[in-house]
């Protein structure tokens, strides 16, 4: 029989669900007061010892375990392999920033949007992953710090790990309301950061939600031409339509706009493409985040030298176009999103010639 997921649940939810196997509200209560602190029913000491047998045969409250793990000697940064209850595996990653950590999840297995330089949708999407299993991941690494003896949880988080998050628009917004149940994680909306590739309608769609999430648009290009060549999604709806809807969600959410741009050498970093993409850009309230692209051992395109990022940046800034260079983190990890769960599968696929 597969278990109840009660990490998806609202705290009513879990009342009501509590309430239908015979439990009194406030055991609902305390089950999801725990289950948001990373504890599993064994932990729940406060109920008794009986129903915390009975109830974890039944049902799930950490439904994501770590897998593997690898901390970077350079900055601390942490790489999850998170293992959901199917067996599929999934990436996080644990940054440090001064102001607090920030956990970067993944909001399905794979991906089935086919960007040229990424590794995570090379097979496809397998599964959308559930609010719970995403509220799981967070779970997961909060343990991993406690379990370490470390104060802090995490505070901030970003939708940038694999998956489309718009492409599994219902369990990515039932997830971000969970983060802000009142007995339960309380992570700050404003603390939370989405990334799209550009699914325009759903764009819209979340502007419309009243969830103070930044929105973070991979772009990549400074045209439809170029984007085309590496983003199948760029012909489906066009660099116009991408930049209406991201006027709309900061008129929407008085929030500016976050633009992703991984300069591949011979592709989008020259100084003019700079130029064009500030001449697109121009008037909208927004950022641009510049990151050489990463090498993906499956793919063919390469990143840029430090010194094309820098003329790069350089030339949106005398264009007056906001814009910084992405600190990487965790380099000597495996970075670019899909490469761990990639070498892991790669290490455990049978050998055949
Ligand atoms: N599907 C969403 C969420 C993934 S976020 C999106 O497309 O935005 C992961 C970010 O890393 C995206 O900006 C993606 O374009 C970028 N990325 C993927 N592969 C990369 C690589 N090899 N080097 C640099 N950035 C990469």
């Amino acid at each position: 029989m597969m278990k109840t997921e009660l990490t998806g649940m609202t705290e009513a939810e879990l009342i009501a669900w509590g309430r239908e196997q015979g439990l009194p509200a406030f055991r609902g209560k305390q089950i999801f007061q725990w289950m948001h602190r990373g504890a599993d029913f064994a932990e729940m000491t406060n109920l008794p010892a009986a129903l915390r047998e009975s109830l974890s045969e039944k049902a799930l409250v950490q439904p994501v375990q770590i897998r593997l793990e690898r901390v970077s000697a350079l900055d601390g940064t942490v790489k999850f392999l998170f293992a959901l209850p199917d067996g599929n595996c999934v990436e996080g990653v644990l940054m440090r920033y001064r102001y607090g950590l920030s956990l970067c999840i993944s909001t399905q297995v794979g991906c089935r949007m086919g960007c040229r330089f990424c590794a995570s949708t090379l097979e496809g999407c397998v599964r959308d992953l559930t609010a719970g299993e995403m509220l799981g991941e967070i779970l997961a690494a909060n343990r991993y710090l406690r379990d370490r003896g470390e104060e802090k949880t995490v505070s901030h988080v970003v939708l940038m790990g694999s998956g489309e998050p718009l492409d599994n628009y219902d369990q990515v917004i039932r997830f971000l309301r969970l983060l802000r149940e009142e007995n339960g994680i309380r992570i700050s909306l404003r603390n939370v950061s989405l990334s799209t590739c550009g699914l325009v309608p759903r764009m819209r769609q979340l502007a419309e939600e009243e969830l103070p999430v930044t929105l973070c648009v991979s772009l990549h290009a400074p045209n439809d031409e170029i984007r085309r060549m590496t983003m199948p999604i760029a012909r489906k709806y066009s660099m116009e339509e991408i930049l209406d809807a991201c006027r709309y969600y900061v008129e929407k959410t008085g929030r500016r706009v976050i633009f992703e741009y991984a300069l591949a050498d011979g592709v989008n970093s020259d100084p003019a493409q700079a130029r064009e993409l500030a001449g697109r850009l121009r008037g909208l309230q927004c950022h641009v985040n510049l990151i050489p692209l990463n090498a993906v051992r499956e793919r063919d395109m390469r990143g840029v030298r430090e010194d094309t990022v820098r003329r790069f940046l350089q030339t949106l800034e005398e264009e007056h176009i906001s814009a910084t260079r992405r600190r990487e983190m965790g380099d000597d990890i495996e970075g670019a999103c899909g490469q761990l769960r990639r070498s892991v599968l790669r290490e455990e696929a049978p050998q055949n010639g």
